[in-house]
């Protein structure tokens, strides 16, 4: 029989659903407080490489995360014209009839996610957080900012890079640092050609590179190189962003940037990055995702970490019926396997920064990257 913990997540992102589905389907208590409106999602997509439908496999998720993305096998490095330089495969680690990775809409991954860990019986309180922690050997007492208290076996800090939770529990010298680059990411209809990770890399060393999301949309992104951690403004956002691609030639890009005219979701964002030292659990208040590994998104396996680590913390609090004991397989089985994939996401985000790197570097880093991923978890 299953343990019986009571667990409370903070945070509803991609760990903290993922976490509750798999806790509550294994027949635990799990709630889930998130801070934002349940309709509070980015209109940009994410790519999970075949690692993440692995593991979302494990609790049940993957297929309905299949049916909601669109899947893609390739990785196509074209020069400013769109002529293809290079073309490789990245590994099919989840089945072999399955793709080697999905692009899927934020807000669609988050209606899956959503759904499934209501149906597995999670409760969910949106714009709701928890003000005040206490613990001692046996569990969390806690009150939320609706005034609510409770009390629980595990509360898991699934916050994010800025998390709230790690701050008051393991202090707040541990804070995120900048990595000197930022991306722009622009969601638009989906050229019919478009079936894989375009890598368009100009002679001057920019690239910009493309996503399919769905069977209509695809999104852009363009990694720049900022010394400062810069807020653009909003409404000059679309101009901004065209500026920035002028001199790619490749037909598609071209199209795609004439459609960048502010009536579409755009972004850019600066990348914050943050490792925290094991054991990512203090008593009975344990780190997931974000909270405890904010990578680069070169090798676009932030989400992919974080489903890893719901899994994996599921996969403990189930088979061991002391909770301590869990919480320290968990932080041994996730240490080293995150820390590689935060070196590699790193190393490449520091390889495209040089000036005098050669640009086919990053490729193969990417590449020894999804060696990493393909291991077992
Ligand atoms: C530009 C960019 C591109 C990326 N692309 C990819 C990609 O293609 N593939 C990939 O795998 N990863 C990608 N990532 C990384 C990925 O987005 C993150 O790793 C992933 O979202 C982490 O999930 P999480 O659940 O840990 O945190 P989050 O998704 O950040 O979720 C945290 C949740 O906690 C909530 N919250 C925050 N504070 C509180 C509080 N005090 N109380 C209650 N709730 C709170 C937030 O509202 C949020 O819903 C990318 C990241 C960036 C910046």
């Amino acid at each position: 029989m299953a343990s019986q913990h009571k667990v409370l997540v903070v945070g509803g992102g991609i760990s903290g659903m993922t976490l509750a589905h798999g806790l509550a389907r294994a027949g635990m208590d799990a709630r889930v407080v998130e801070s934002g409106h349940r309709m509070d999602q980015q209109g940009t997509g994410i790519s999970l490489l075949g690692n993440a439908l692995r593991a979302l496999d494990r609790v049940g998720l993957a297929d309905s995360c299949m049916a909601a993305g669109s899947g893609w096998d390739t990785v196509s490095v074209r020069n400013d014209a769109g002529e293809i330089v290079n073309e490789r495969r990245p590994p099919r680690i989840f089945r072999p009839d399955a793709p080697g990775a999905i692009g899927i809409m934020r807000p669609k991954l988050a209606e899956v996610l959503e759904g499934q860990a209501l149906a597995s019986g999670a409760r969910i309180d949106y714009r709701t957080t928890v003000e005040d922690i206490e613990q001692d050997g046996n569990g969390v007492s806690y009150r939320l900012s609706t005034g609510e208290t409770g009390r629980c076996d595990l509360l898991v800090a699934a916050d994010g890079t800025y998390s709230k939770t790690r701050c008051k529990v393991f202090g707040g010298e541990y804070q995120p640092a900048y990595a000197g680059q930022g991306a722009w990411r622009f969601t638009v209809e989906r050229p019919a050609e478009f079936d894989g990770l375009v890598l368009y890399k100009h002679r001057d060393g920019r690239a910009v590179g493309g996503l399919p999301l769905s069977d209509k949309l695809c999104y852009y992104f363009f990694l720049e190189n900022a010394k400062v951690h810069a807020h653009m403004p909003q409404d000059r956002l679309s101009e901004m962003f065209r500026e920035r691609l002028e001199g790619f030639s490749a037909p598609d890009l071209l199209a795609a940037i004439g459609r960048c005219d502010g009536t579409r979701y755009i972004s850019y964002r600066p990348f914050d990055i943050l490792f925290m030292p094991q054991p990512w659990h203090r008593g009975r208040v344990v780190l997931v995702g974000d909270a405890a590994h904010s990578v680069t998104p070169q090798l676009t396996s932030g989400g992919g970490m974080a489903i890893e680590d719901a899994v994996v913390l599921i996969e403990e609090l189930s088979q061991r019926t002391s909770i301590d004991d869990a919480l320290v397989a968990y932080g041994q089985r996730r240490g080293e396997r995150v820390k590689r994939v935060f070196d590699i996401s790193l190393a490449i985000c520091q390889a495209e920064q040089d000036p005098h790197a050669d640009g086919r570097r990053a490729v193969e880093l990417l590449f020894e990257g999804y060696g990493v991923l393909a291991q077992p978890f």
